[in-house]
């Protein structure tokens, strides 16, 4: 029987960690995979994640399953987190994943279930495993354009135009915040654009948000979500708590379906329940458990959101100095957008040929589309980069 299968393209970001490993050179830059670095290239578990644990690990009773939703206390956080505080309870169906993945592949299928013939319109470039899910679930999927090159920010007209020719029923796949792997942001004012457009031509938002808290802040970078969310008759949402935690491995997300009309609520939170069955059964509950003690306990929260907010701050200004140093190489201010974007990654829109010479001549690792994990960088490192992309002509 095995040998019928064929075997499967490796993940490009996961060969990329082994090329890094593989290269002897001591001033190696390695701004490839999507996980957040201190400025001293480690991945730290967060303060009051560790304190969290340590109660848990002195509390908790048993092992016992939850429930197949999850605990309601870690959906009752996360929508106050995700939605705002004063965002109606009822009007949310939710259930957790092992993580923001498992939340996007189970709101694709949620999707396949109501709808076969919903095309999801995802942005190009996106976050490829969204690609390689739909493609796996083999759902009709069409891009709308989202990247300027040119400028390095969001071509909002040529978006608009492209989900012009989605019809009624259709899904716009939507980053809440800092898009992945851009940078590159829709300000408020495109937002409403995109969101009467939805609304002219029947279409649900889903919003895939991995990232709250590492762009603007964690209120602001929840604001497009809950504008989507309070303007649209039925919204999916995708929330990972991979990243603003900092428990990757611990697999935690959730998804969450908004709707207006208590049927809708009770019919979607049933099956969002039925989904977790088929897939796994009971969610992850270690990094949900967590999450809720840092979200309900004052000062593990004060001190959670002090911790993200200086890894935030920590990559503006990472942004500011790269920014400024190209400014001063090329004489220019070509590079002003690493400025402007926000989260963990930019798009330095280059060509895959130069992202090799910058690899092959420079010891420096980005994905092949030039997106380059900005935590990946420190002060020493800014300028070795800069001059090398100066060196490569980009
Ligand atoms: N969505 C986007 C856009 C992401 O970048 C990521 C993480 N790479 C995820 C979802 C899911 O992350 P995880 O499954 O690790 O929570």
């Amino acid at each position: 029987m095995l040998e019928a299968l064929n075997t499967q393209p490796a993940d490009k970001i996961l060969a990329l960690v082994a090329q890094f490993k593989a290269d002897p050179r001591a001033n190696k830059i390695d701004l490839g995979v999507g996980v957040y670095k201190d400025s001293e290239g480690k991945t730290p578990i967060m303060r009051a994640v560790k304190a969290a644990e340590q109660q848990l690990w002195e509390q908790e009773q048993t092992k016992s399953y939850v429930a197949l939703a999850g605990d309601p206390g870690f959906a009752d956080a996360m929508i106050g987190l995700v939605l705002g505080a004063e965002f109606p309870r009822a009007g949310v169906a939710a259930a957790a994943t092992p993580g923001g993945t498992g939340a996007v592949r189970q709101a694709f299928e949620l999707i396949q279930m109501a709808n076969q013939d919903a095309k999801v319109w995802v942005s190009d470039p996106t976050w490829p495993n969204h690609l390689s899910i739909l493609k796996h679930l083999a759902m009709p999927t069409r891009q709308y354009r989202y990247f300027d090159a040119q400028t390095g920010a969001v071509n909002l007209s040529g978006m608009l135009e492209d989900l012009k020719k989605a019809k009624p029923g259709d899904i716009v796949l939507l980053h809440g915040c800092c898009h992945n792997p851009t940078g590159a942001n829709l300000r408020l004012t495109d937002w409403e654009h995109v969101i009467s457009l939805m609304q002219e031509r029947g279409l649900t938002p889903m919003v895939d948000i991995a990232y709250q808290g590492f762009g603007d802040g964690l209120e602001a970078d929840a604001t497009a979500t809950r504008v989507i969310a309070k303007s649209m008759p039925e919204t999916i949402i995708a929330a990972s708590c991979s990243k603003n935690f900092g428990i990757y491995r611990e697999r935690t997300g959730i998804l969450m379906v908004v709707a207006g009309n208590d049927k809708s609520i009770r019919v979607a939170q049933d099956n969002l329940a039925y989904l977790n069955r088929q897939n796994f059964s009971f969610p992850p509950d270690h990094g949900a458990r967590l999450v809720t003690m840092v979200l309900g306990d004052k000062a593990l929260r004060a001190d959670w959101e002090a911790e993200l907010e200086s890894v935030r701050t920590g990559m503006l200004a990472l942004r500011s100095q790269l920014s400024a140093e190209l400014q001063r190489l090329s004489g220019s201010d070509r590079f002003g957008f690493l400025a402007d974007h926000r989260g963990m990654f930019s798009r330095l829109g280059t060509t895959p040929e130069k992202v090799a010479q910058l690899r092959e001549d420079h010891g420096i690792y980005m994905v092949g589309d030039s997106r380059m994990n900005i935590a990946g960088l420190n002060a020493q490192t800014i300028p070795t980069l800069a001059a090398a992309i100066i060196a490569c002509d980009i």
